[in-house]
């Protein structure tokens, strides 16, 4: 991490000397210019992004009295902990959290299908996938970490609890803050009261049961699978052996469970199918208990029992499988007209069944699409219209989200009888859950060629850094100190851009080719992007940062012979700085240029969204075709 640029920070690094907010009091303002509402993953991810610009005023209300504590979802996919790694959080995470390294199938033995076997088990994540491990963490920690990270920003945002969102208005002749929300809350009397707030935009992150989504006339379609669950958080002794493993068992009657060790070392969350549900009827009419569910989940253990000592959190649900029309206010017929000014985000767009443990990270995953669009808007890099794309690339996401819900449901909702346990046969779940593993790890999101994303054009230049798909990180060694890093952990999430320039073998440095060529370009051309959309005063990094890698073994490349464009000077001090260079890493086949198919002949040049996505892969030499690439999305600093 960086720190001390404009002058030494004494203690904690990671809190702004600005966000104090100690002295300051916390009254609702009436205006700002995001309402997020919603104190869950996707609300809390977006206020992380949106604190760290105290330029932008953010307000985020939650019905609920104060933060949660326990309960509700724990997994958080390798894609998810890409993104902290860009939070600056994966590490604390990763310490606290339990690692999924090992996935268990048991099913029905043939000789007495009373009792459970062991007839599988897989590595649950594939080697190379990511860097980052899946782990499981109580969604409570999530939030903690989130609200650390708004509390030590720039701003010190901190939420406003007791504050229901009712319903809103959009005035679209008003050019200030067209959106007018009511809120719910009460004086100190206990009275209730009701508060409006004007915004610019407002997201509503609150859940399945959203209000926002309803004030936009949005709803969600779908169908449930009429199967009740429960689910449980406990303390317990047992002689399953697996029970420190992720494990699915199948029973021969008794239904089904998924077994998940939680952090800590001891808790452990256990998923168990209870009864059939008729046409239309809902869990809630169904009278189910804990104890339900610890007989269930005994009769689906045996041979084995498990003794619970202490329940810390339980629910009851149905599957339900469900999908907005609407993730913005914008009617399709009038998207050349309009722009968007609510959206909505999360489990008010989409749900599904959490034994696929992908509700906290696609809807985390959705606001981190949403922030830098919201970012750059507001700050006046780029034209309203971005803010479209956050519906079009984050409703295909959960269209598949929900699509392979349904599949997934029914192989872990089987019966035993249907899990192959021939001796030489994999089980048909084991076989599903492999077959689904990058979709499980949140890896097989692709962007569709668009504005934002290129088409596949420059690929062969970088075979395995796909177009549309996040960037798939590997090692490298930072030139200037000889660290051995990952590329992918020079990303933050603070909205801006990456070029990651790949050098070609041969003389990258010669004043005659391409990879000087390119930096001169950058450098000293009025078309650069570098200089077109970095604000005056600014650093030169604050829109996008400028990277380069080379071929060579890092002993091999002098930093006093590299282009000045790749040692910016910043901050007040005009201080260099040497964190944007980086060589292959040489030892035990880690060099990135062969992990990820990068021509080494020609090198390339990659662009990398602020949410870790390629955007687009082009040659060195296509000057014109990279300025082209941000004309199409960021406003000159002149035109404003
Ligand atoms: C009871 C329950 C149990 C769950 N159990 C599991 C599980 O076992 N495993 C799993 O993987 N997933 C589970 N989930 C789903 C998982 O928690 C979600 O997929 C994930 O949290 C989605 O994040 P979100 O931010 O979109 O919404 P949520 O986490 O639902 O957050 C929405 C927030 O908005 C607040 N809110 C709602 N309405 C308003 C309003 N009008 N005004 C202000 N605030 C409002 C809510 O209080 C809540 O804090 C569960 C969800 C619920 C509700």
């Amino acid at each position: 991490m960086q720190f001390h640029l404009n002058g030494f920070q004494p203690g904690d690094p990671d809190k702004h000397a600005a966000g104090d907010q100690s002295t300051r009091a916390h009254v609702l303002p009436g205006e700002t210019d995001v309402l997020i509402v919603g104190c869950g993953p996707a609300g809390l991810c977006l206020a992380a992004q949106l604190a760290a610009y105290p330029e932008i005023s953010s307000v985020i209300v939650e019905k609920k009295s104060g933060p949660m504590e326990k309960g509700q979802a724990d997994g958080l996919n390798v894609r998810s902990m890409e993104m902290f790694q860009a939070f600056g959080s994966a590490q604390k995470v990763m310490r606290e959290s339990l690692w999924i390294n090992e996935t268990t199938f048991w099913a029905p033995m043939r000789e007495d299908p009373a009792k459970i076997h062991r007839v599988g088990r897989v590595q649950d994540v594939e080697d190379g996938l990511s860097e980052m491990p899946h782990v499981l963490l109580n969604q409570g920690r999530v939030h903690d970490m989130f609200l650390d990270l708004m509390k030590n920003a720039a701003t010190g945002l901190e939420p406003f609890y007791d504050h229901g969102f009712e319903t809103l208005t959009i005035d679209a002749d008003a050019s200030d803050y067209p959106v007018r929300a009511v809120l719910s809350c009460t004086d100190e009397n206990g009275e209730a009261q009701e508060k409006t707030l004007k915004a610019r935009y407002v997201v509503g992150c609150d859940g399945a049961r959203s209000n926002v989504r309803k004030a936009i006339g949005g709803e969600l379609h779908g169908d449930s699978a009429n199967q009740a669950w429960g689910v449980m958080d406990v303390l317990a002794v047992t002689d399953f052996p697996d029970i420190r493993m992720k494990s699915i068992i199948q029973s021969h009657k008794d239904g089904n469970i998924l077994v998940l060790p939680r952090e800590g070392g001891y808790l452990v969350r256990l998923y168990v199918e209870l009864d059939k549900l008729n046409e239309n009827e809902r869990v809630a009419n169904r009278d189910f208990t804990v104890d339900h569910m610890i007989s269930a989940a005994n009769r689906i253990f045996s041979p084995f029992s498990i003794d619970v000592k202490d329940v810390v959190w339980w629910s009851i649900y149905e599957i339900g499988h469900r999908l907005t029309d609407k993730f913005d206010d914008v009617p399709s017929d009038q998207t050349a007209t309009r722009t968007p000014r609510v959206f909505t985000a999360g489990d008010a767009c989409h749900t599904h069944s959490p034994k696929a443990g992908q509700g906290m990270n696609v809807s985390m995953g959705d606001t981190f699409n949403l922030g830098w669009k919201l970012i750059s808007v507001l700050t006046g890099r780029a034209a309203p219209d971005l803010l479209h794309s956050y519906s079009d690339e984050r409703r295909d996401a959960a269209r598949g989200l929900v699509e392979f819900d349904h599949t997934w449901s029914r192989v872990v909702g089987a019966s035993g009888e249907s899990a192959s346990t021939q001796s030489g046969d994999m089980p048909h779940f084991q076989r599903a859950f492999i077959n689904n593993g990058r979709f499980t790890a949140g890896l097989t999101i692709k962007y569709q060629p668009s504005t934002l994303t290129g088409d596949a054009t420059g690929q062969a230049l970088a075979t395995g850094f796909d177009i549309g798909m996040r960037f798939h990180s590997s090692p490298v060694v930072r030139l200037a100190d000889a660290m051995p890093m990952h590329l992918g952990h020079a990303a933050r999430a603070d909205a801006s851009w990456r070029i990651i320039l790949f050098a070609p073998a041969k003389d990258p440095l010669s004043v005659d080719g391409s990879f000087q060529k390119l930096c001169d370009f950058l450098e000293a051309d009025p078309a650069s992007p570098l200089k077109l959309y970095t604000p005056a005063g600014a650093d030169p990094d604050a829109v996008i940062n400028l990277h380069a890698v080379f071929q060579q073994h890092f002993r091999d490349v002098e930093i006093g012979d590299l282009p000045a464009v790749l040692l910016p000077r910043k901050g007040r001090f005009g201080l260099i700085d040497y964190e944007n260079v980086f060589c292959a890493d040489h030892r035990d086949e880690q060099d990135i240029f062969d992990l990820r198919g990068v021509d080494r002949d020609k090198g390339c040049v990659v662009i990398v969204r602020p949410d870790q996505h390629v955007a687009n892969i082009l040659p060195l030499e296509d000057h014109k075709g990279l300025a082209e690439y941000f004309a199409n999305i960021l406003l000159p600093v002149a035109d404003k």
